[in-house]
């Protein structure tokens, strides 16, 4: 592999887990039984509209009714856009994937663009594999010991055992017995017996009721059960997303490419195939989906053609719930001379559902703020607290909160514990946010290398 590669992809997956972390304390939308936003929950605060919106677009998918439509969440920058989308994938359930791109990462030079889109499409949909694992279990009706005259201990004996599973334990009659001798297991008792060593493993007790006999010999005896009866059944679960499953069947990628995350274009008959396997592992109940969320921030960067590529995902059974966010108001779809709302074109909007976040209020600022150091194990004095939420308030609500951590290596760095207001002050100075640094771009543009390509073609003109 080439070492450049390694790096572009190595970096791709550093922005995501940033970008995930920057959420970290997200559990849920925070709303009661009555789909209600509390002021404060789940890591949640304030933008009580938005999230009473997302409530409900909750309950339509969990009613399966959302098939065909999408989200779309419009406002301001830092108004907490990917922090509703990750809610609402959390709020889903714990193994529900949550996939988050920026519009602007499909235009790249490694796929087309569909390719890249589809690609996000099937991270975000997970196939729950019911596997039935190695371990079987039964209850012990009745054990029958055989003791030797010379009391000297050996223990071998009869076991009676309700099972479902006959064949697998004829088989294992023999090396079961040994196990269940040195396991002391007695009558009553539960077991689980692994199916290919025959070693058994006591689970507890079902009722004491046992029963020795002298020297019947060595004889297993099974009574069959219904299924059901023994509800103790291992089931091993794992889930994976579509597009695992693409890439580790994809004899061009290889399954290492999951880890480099270097997985290129996967073929057509490849994606056919898996589609075909799940909805049979589906028809025969080993696996269900999980439809995941797809995040598509920036979404206005989309081109009309990946416009169309999404109104046609929409409508295929295994699409997940797509979110979209954007910040524009009316402006140029791209790819085309027409304008539009969010530059998304009509047919599109027509799908959607939007919900709009707005700014935040200062106390809403300070209670972010409060719940993101906490969550980095910080402790900001009053006065450090103060002064970030007006820096979050004047700069940004994303800049006050990167501050917390560059504060906090200052104030580790003098020895201390709690963030005063000088480490803020330090750190505010080292870092510039987004105004003062067009500010200084502004005042210092001649000694910068654009302006002075900028001066040569002018001058070549
Ligand atoms: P952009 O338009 O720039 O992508 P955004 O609207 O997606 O921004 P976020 O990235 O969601 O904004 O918010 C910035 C930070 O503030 C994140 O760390 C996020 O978790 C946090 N945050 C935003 N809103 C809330 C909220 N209501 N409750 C708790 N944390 C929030």
């Amino acid at each position: 592999m080439r070492p450049t590669t390694v790096r572009v992809s190595e970096m791709k997956d550093l922005t995501r887990i940033e970008r995930i972390g920057a959420h970290s304390h997200i559990h849920g939308l925070g709303l009661n039984d009555a789909l209600e936003p509390r002021e404060v929950s789940d890591g949640m605060v304030g933008q009580l509209a938005a999230r009473r919106a997302a409530g409900l677009i909750l309950e339509i998918i969990r009613q399966g009714k959302i098939a065909g439509r999408a989200v779309l969440i419009a406002g301001q920058p830092g108004t907490g856009k990917t922090a509703l989308a990750m809610a609402m994938a959390q709020a889903l359930g714990a193994d529900t994937p949550f996939t988050t791109i920026s519009a602007s990462e499909i235009f790249s030079l490694e796929m087309s663009k569909t390719e890249a889109l589809t690609q996000a499409f099937r991270q975000s949909i997970g196939v729950r594999i019911k596997e039935e694992s190695e371990i079987i279990e039964g209850e012990v009706v009745e054990i029958v010991i055989d003791r030797p005259a010379t009391g000297a201990g050996q223990r071998r004996g009869k076991l009676t055992l309700k099972t479902t599973d006959m064949e697998t334990l004829y088989e294992l009659g023999q090396k079961m017995i040994e196990s269940l001798t040195r396991e002391k297991v007695q009558a009553g008792d539960v077991i689980s017996i692994d199916k290919a060593t025959g070693r058994i493993t006591k689970l507890g007790r079902s009722y004491a009721r046992v029963k020795e006999y002298d020297a019947m010999g060595p004889q297993t005896k099974f009574i069959s059960c219904p299924e059901g009866e023994l509800q103790r059944r291992k089931e091993v679960v794992h889930t994976v997303t579509l597009h695992e499953i693409d890439v580790i069947n994809s004899r061009t990628q290889g399954f290492l490419a999951l880890f480099s995350g270097d997985t290129g274009e996967i073929k057509s008959e490849v994606r056919e195939q898996i589609n075909a396997k799940v909805s049979e592992w589906r028809e025969e109940r080993k696996a269900e989906l999980i439809p995941g969320v797809l995040f598509i921030d920036e979404v206005h960067m989309l081109d009309i053609e990946c416009f169309s590529f999404l109104n046609r995902a929409l409508e295929s059974e295994m699409a997940p719930i797509l979110i979209m966010a954007t910040n524009r108001g009316i402006t140029r779809i791209r790819g085309t001379n027409y304008k539009s709302p969010h530059g998304i074109p009509i047919d599109l909007l027509d799908r959607l559902m939007i919900i709009t976040t707005t700014p935040y209020t200062e106390t809403d600022i300070a209670q972010i703020l409060r719940i993101r150091s906490e969550e980095e194990s910080v402790t900001l004095s009053p006065d450090a607290l103060r002064i970030l939420t007006k820096i979050g308030t004047e700069a940004s609500l994303r800049y006050a909160i990167q501050l917390i951590t560059t504060a906090n290596l200052v104030c580790r760095k003098r020895k201390a514990t709690v963030v005063e207001v000088s480490d803020i002050k330090r750190v505010y100075k080292l870092f510039l946010d987004e105004t003062r640094s067009a500010q200084y771009l502004n005042d210092f543009q001649d000694e910068y290398a654009f302006d002075k390509l900028m001066a040569e073609r002018e001058q070549q003109k």
